[in-house]
């Protein structure tokens, strides 16, 4: 342990929370005890701050007052998650229509915190916290990753676009904050060229960092720039990727290239979900201390476990303006099994994406999009080196599918000489999968990343999900 990381963890972090009036010490300490914890002393947790929070609600949001009247409900009747079923779908119209109606009359206006989801994947939305919902966000963040093995005070190199680096805030209190307490040192991965790249490359090697952050699609842009180039890159202990679903294929490289283990994360500051993936690799724990999660279909029934549908979510921790029951856009499931590294925390088995923007075969049977990829090489297996030379001649692709429920499959390769005819296999994967679905590979000259960096490898305009 360096001097860095003792200071951060013993005054740095405590100055922090003494300037913000955060609690991110007393969290952490919290939820290092918690991890832990029997299933049924977690459930005694949740439930205790869920009945707290819905009393809140009632007594103090006017939006609130009102549904609960208007349905007859009293605060009592939800004690545990299995009662929550009883209120209707939080939805981002709802929050729209009732903006003004959903923040809390009980808390101060000054301990607001204005925030709003990136628009990136559809309209942005205005919400509110404050500084114990930040406590919790930091807090669970970090106990992830000294489950990785990451100390505070660690340097962290980050590739983001707009939700983890604004240039505006270099200089705020956030900014200092990432920098100082969190060692989080931002760089962007909104520009894409070789130039960006090689910047972006430089500052790496200077800054030394032992881990690796940002959305997987941008970090698997730079890593085939160091391989393409063959640049030699420092050590690092852990790859941390976030901000959207991670494919296999991005994993396997960024592993290769970084040479350390890549975990996943998945949030949502509306709703306020946190979870980070265990080190066992079984899944993502939930930090069932700050949220809840039901999946549910898209009325609000919940699902059985094991079930793909949409992410309802209870946010224990936002007092100001509280999310009860917030379908916030993604579709995923929840383990069947218990992980076998002794948290009793639920794990999401996958996040399958946005809502809207997952593809389903004709059967409305939805299809991961983590399996997408593999249906690029020959007799879908991936193993087979003669294969994976047939997959690395393609350079990017990208998967379309239409209202119809029809793909087209855009294909850019590496040698433009290279004979088209050998990858028609790849209709044949396909259709197999999306059976009735009409498969057409096209080939062409660039697949353009998003403004935000992110390579979208999935565009659906198709919504079978009832
Ligand atoms: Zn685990």
């Amino acid at each position: 342990m360096s001097l860095y990381n003792i200071f951060d963890r013993f005054v740095f972090l405590p100055i922090g929370d003494f300037v913000y009036g955060s609690s991110v010490v007393k969290k952490l300490k919290e939820l290092r005890k918690y991890d832990y914890l029997e299933g049924k002393d977690i459930q005694d947790i949740q439930n205790k701050k869920l009945q707290s929070l819905v009393r809140h609600c009632y007594e103090t949001v006017p939006y609130y007052t009102k549904l609960f009247d208007s349905l007859g409900i009293t605060p009592e009747q939800i004690k545990s998650r299995e009662d929550l079923a009883i209120l209707p779908i939080l939805t981002k119209q709802t929050i729209r229509d009732n903006y003004d109606d959903l923040f809390s009359k009980a808390i101060n206006p000054k301990r607001w915190r204005k925030s709003s989801t990136g628009g990136s994947t559809g309209m942005p939305l205005k919400f509110c916290t404050d500084s114990l919902e930040w406590s919790s966000w930091k807090a669970s963040t970090l106990r992830a990753w000294e489950w990785y093995g990451l100390k505070l005070g660690d340097k962290i190199f980050s590739l983001g676009g707009s939700s983890i680096n604004k240039k505006k805030d270099f200089f705020s209190f956030k900014g200092l904050y990432d920098r100082i307490i969190m060692r989080n040192f931002k760089y962007s991965s909104a520009d894409v060229s070789d130039e960006a790249m090689q910047r972006n490359y430089d500052a790496f090697i200077k800054l030394k960092p032992k881990a690796v952050r940002g959305y997987g699609s941008s970090l698997y842009i730079f890593a085939r720039y160091i391989e393409k180039n063959e640049l030699q890159l420092p050590p690092v202990n852990v790859v941390l990727t976030t901000g959207e679903v991670l494919m296999p294929e991005y994993r396997r490289k960024l592993e290769e290239i970084f040479n350390a283990p890549v975990y996943d994360a998945y949030g949502a500051g509306d709703g306020g979900i946190l979870s980070h993936e265990c080190p066992k690799r079984e899944g993502l724990h939930i930090t069932e201390e700050a949220c809840i999660i039901e999946i549910t279909d898209k009325q609000g029934r919940v699902l059985p476990d094991g079930e793909v549908g949409f992410v309802c979510t209870t946010d224990l921790d936002n007092y100001v303006f509280p999310f009860l029951r917030y379908h916030v856009g993604d579709m995923a499931y929840i383990k069947k099994q218990k992980c076998s590294c002794g948290r009793h925390t639920r794990l999401i088995g996958e996040v399958m994406g946005r809502a809207g923007k997952l593809m389903y075969n004709k059967q409305g049977v939805p299809i991961s999009p983590t399996v997408l990829p593999m249906m690029f090489y020959p007799e879908l297996n991936y193993h087979n080196p003669e294969y994976q030379k047939v997959y690395n001649k393609i350079d990017k692709f990208q998967i379309r599918q239409d209202v119809k429920g029809d793909l087209v499959i855009l294909i850019k390769l590496k040698d433009n000489q290279e004979s088209q005819d050998q990858f028609y296999y790849i209709e044949d994967n396909y259709r197999n999968h999306f059976v009735g679905s009409e498969v057409e590979l096209r080939f062409v000259e660039d697949i353009p990343t998003l403004p935000s960096g992110k390579e979208d490898y999935c565009v659906s305009e198709y919504e079978y999900y009832q």
